[in-house]
């Protein structure tokens, strides 16, 4: 039995457990009513958002990328998530209770690429001497970056929260490192 079958065996449980769920609950045609977040996270396996915050199947987005970091490319698969909703004509977060949440890490890989300058300015698409600001060695001033970044990106919802949050590998445990404000705060 390799991974890969064992994926798909998984795969057949998780349906059979869904299918003998829908008898009790009609299933969600839709699950854009229910959103309630988009989560920014590291691709790290050990910092799954829904292992760490508990995020159930149609609460959150789960955006993941090396770091959980704010970058062009990022914002781009934000802008077109904005376009998605415009499109099904359900943009969420009517009554400020939508977050956006950053969660980042202890520990994480991004830090090794520390002496890595090419790699880590073609990521963020910045020069070299605008990369100490992205604190890529420091989860916490990184957290707090990204989150002033996205404060300052057009188009996203005055009323959104943003948040900053850093996973600790060791306790299990997020710290607030930025508390829920609205975008336009
Ligand atoms: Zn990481």
């Amino acid at each position: 039995m390799n991974t890969f079958h064992t994926l798909l065996e998984r795969n057949q449980q998780f349906a059979a457990q869904q299918s003998a769920a829908d008898q009790h609950s009609p299933s969600l045609p839709d699950a854009l009513p229910h959103v309630k977040a988009i989560i920014l996270g590291c691709a790290d396996m050990r910092v799954d958002p829904a292992h760490v915050l508990g995020i159930q199947p149609g609460e959150a987005v789960v955006m993941r990328n090396i770091g959980g970091r704010v970058t062009p490319g990022l914002l781009a698969q934000l802008g077109m998530l904005g376009r998605i909703g415009q499109v099904a004509g359900k943009v969420p977060g009517g009554g400020g209770e939508f977050h956006i949440v950053v969660l980042q890490h202890t520990d994480c890989g991004i830090t090794r690429l520390a002496n890595d300058s090419a790699m880590l300015t073609d990521y963020f698409e910045v020069q070299q001497t605008e990369l100490e600001a992205k604190a890529v060695t420091d989860p916490h001033a990184a957290v707090a970056a990204d989150v002033a970044a996205l404060r300052e990106t057009p188009g996203l919802p005055p009323d959104w929260l943003l948040s900053g949050l850093v996973y600790d590998v060791a306790t299990g445990l997020v710290k607030t490192v930025v508390a829920p404000s609205p975008v336009a705060a």
